[in-house]
């Protein structure tokens, strides 16, 4: 084992992203107890892709892309994961992602793996004619990697429905005929499931909701603060605005607005539909920073912005009695420790953020099956797989009096060792 252990550490994806999900699977690996074949298999990724995609800009020159694809496992389905365009894209932050995706599928009981992929590239500098070359490129590109039956893509961030648009049209031009469960989160147009695109956010809070309810509390006199105003955020501030809860605070890559007495959240969303983002909405509003907003005194705190928000040097000074984990991958370890010493429970994104990869899979499914599904039935099936899950991962934390991440992980980890068992390792 140590031997194994020796060699993660000169791996190409050896990031500090990718040592944070190491760390937390070396950890509930010695609770979950399973062969050491298995823990072996499951350290790495089974194939990560480089590529260096060509793209003429706008102006006519030719840039060059960095881009990646990485599966870690495929023991019970296919790969499954999102794309995402940002400037810190790269293979160890995939890995990361990708292993994450691992867990949170087997958690909720989904027959995939997980998988991730990005371009590195600052999405906001970019023209829409030039997104949609690199994201034309990208796909052909992939073709031999992805499949329905092999990886489907997914967005993530700086992606979205037109993202897929794209890569389902070039993926099914390649074929001669369409097909759309290549990806999910598509528009509903070409075969998108209905809810695909509130599912995360609203997931997040199903998953707050069945919190407060074990935990004594109502969700309605909560107040809460949201960080990342995107799909995830945007939506989260929206559905607690809606069960009633006050959302105080919401923020994004421009900063943070604060009101004590509860933020109008849709006037937020029609003004950043209007001009891109919260820059310069003042109205009835405190601007702070995003490290205020991590501080607030409010009862919970979401983050669902982006990795690595929450660590050792703000730990200490978080005032929320609850954090849910919209984004991936927000809190550094030492922070976990931090927060668990200060006896504030964090929902781990692999349970919290769970509910955009259900619905995708309920896309897929009606996909191949050519069948669609009503909002409602969408809706409650997401909540009946959400509350299994977290009711599984509460048992779990309880009985063996460990974290809800370290439940969560156990569980999934479970999952997949089931089957690594069973299948064995070929030949
Ligand atoms: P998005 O691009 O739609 O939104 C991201 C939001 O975070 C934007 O408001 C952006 O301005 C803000 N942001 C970016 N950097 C920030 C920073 N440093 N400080 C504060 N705000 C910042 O992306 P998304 O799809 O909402 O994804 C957000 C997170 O949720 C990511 O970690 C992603 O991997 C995760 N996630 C997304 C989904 C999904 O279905 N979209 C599913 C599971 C997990």
């Amino acid at each position: 084992m140590a031997k194994v252990a020796h060699a993660a550490s000169v791996l190409e994806w050896d990031t500090p992203l990718y040592q944070q999900a190491r760390t937390q699977l070396e950890h509930a690996l010695e609770l979950a107890e399973v062969p050491d074949f298995v823990s072996a298999r499951l350290r790495h990724p089974e194939r990560a892709l480089i590529l260096m995609l060509p793209v003429r800009m706008d102006d006519g020159t030719y840039r060059s892309f960095p881009a990646y694809r990485v599966q870690h496992s495929s023991v019970l389905g296919p790969t499954k994961g999102g794309i995402r365009y940002d400037e810190a894209v790269d293979l160890g932050e995939c890995a990361a992602l990708a292993m994450w995706m691992t867990w949170k599928c087997a958690l909720l009981r989904l027959p995939y793996g997980g998988a991730k992929g990005g371009v590195r590239c600052n999405a906001r500098g970019l023209s829409t004619a030039e997104l949609a070359r690199i994201t034309r490129r990208l796909t052909a590109e992939l073709a031999p990697f992805i499949g329905p039956e092999l990886d489907i893509p997914a967005p993530d961030m700086a992606t979205n429905e037109q993202t897929m648009a794209w890569m389902m049209d070039t993926y099914s031009m390649q074929k001669g005929y369409a097909v759309p469960e290549i990806v999910t989160g598509k528009p509903v147009s070409i075969g998108g499931s209905l809810f695909r695109h509130e599912a995360t956010g609203a997931g997040v809070v199903m998953v707050i909701a069945r919190a407060c309810e074990r935990l004594g509390w109502v969700l309605a006199a909560q107040s809460c603060a949201v960080q990342g105003f995107g799909n995830v955020g945007g939506i989260a501030a929206s559905e607690l605005r809606d069960e009633g809860a006050r959302v105080v605070a919401v923020s994004d890559i421009s900063g943070g607005v604060y009101s004590p007495e509860g933020l109008d959240v849709p006037t937020l969303h029609a003004y950043v539909a209007e001009h891109g983002s919260l820059e310069g909405y003042t109205k009835d509003v405190e601007r702070i920073t995003n490290e205020e907003l991590l501080e607030l005194e409010c009862d919970v705190l979401v983050l669902a912005a982006r990795e690595d928000q929450v660590t050792a040097e703000n730990a200490g000074k978080l005032r929320c009695r609850l954090v849910a984990e919209g984004a991936n991958g927000p809190t550094s370890v030492e922070a976990d420790r931090i927060l668990a010493e200060r006896g504030i429970p964090v929902l781990p994104d692999i349970l919290t953020n769970a509910g955009g990869v259900t619905v995708s899979y309920f896309e897929w499914v009606q996909d191949l099956g050519r069948l669609f599904w009503d909002r409602d039935e969408i809706r409650r099936r997401l909540a009946d797989q959400l509350s299994d899950a977290f009711d599984r991962v509460w048992s779990v934390a309880q009985e063996r009096g460990v974290s809800l991440r370290d439940a969560a992980l156990v569980a999934a980890i479970h999952e997949v060792a089931a089957a690594l068992e069973s299948r064995g390792i070929y030949p």
